[in-house]
């Protein structure tokens, strides 16, 4: 059974949005974005803080699309919501959103460097993690 931390108000999040990925774009920041529910295996981060990476600017520019239209996928936040076979016990737990979810760990590039691995999950991209984004703007 999924769970949702109770002092979770909201429905929608605030995000810098990407509408249409291309060079010379602005961004437009919203606050009617859907918070995406946790799904199995999954939990749901609220950001504190985003980092901005060059990856986004790829993803701006329309270089290497990501899974989403907001901008920022790496920071630090906490966990208030998880999926139907996760443990309610990490909810309100401090946790870090990094760029390599997951990587197989078995390849010929995983025993050089797995950052590289050609199988690998990303946050923001084809990960098993959710976030969003309440900042202060
Ligand atoms: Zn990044
Ligand atoms: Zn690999």
């Amino acid at each position: 059974m999924a769970a949702i931390d109770s002092n979770m108000h909201t429905q929608t999040q605030i995000g810098a949005w990407i509408n249409t990925p291309k060079p010379g774009v602005t961004l437009q920041i919203r606050n009617d974005l859907p918070i995406p529910k946790p799904g199995p295996g999954e939990i749901l981060i609220k950001l504190l803080v985003t980092g901005f990476c060059h990856s986004d600017v790829h993803s701006i520019y329309g270089e290497t699309p990501m899974d989403t239209n907001i901008a920022g996928h790496e920071g630090i936040g906490s966990v208030v919501g998880v999926g139907p076979d996760v443990s309610p016990n990490v909810i309100g737990k401090r946790v870090g959103l990094k760029w390599l979810y997951s990587a197989c760990g078995n390849c010929e590039v995983c025993q050089v460097r797995s950052v590289y691995c050609p199988q690998q999950k990303n946050s923001g991209r084809v990960s098993h993690a959710k976030h969003y984004s309440d900042l202060a703007w």
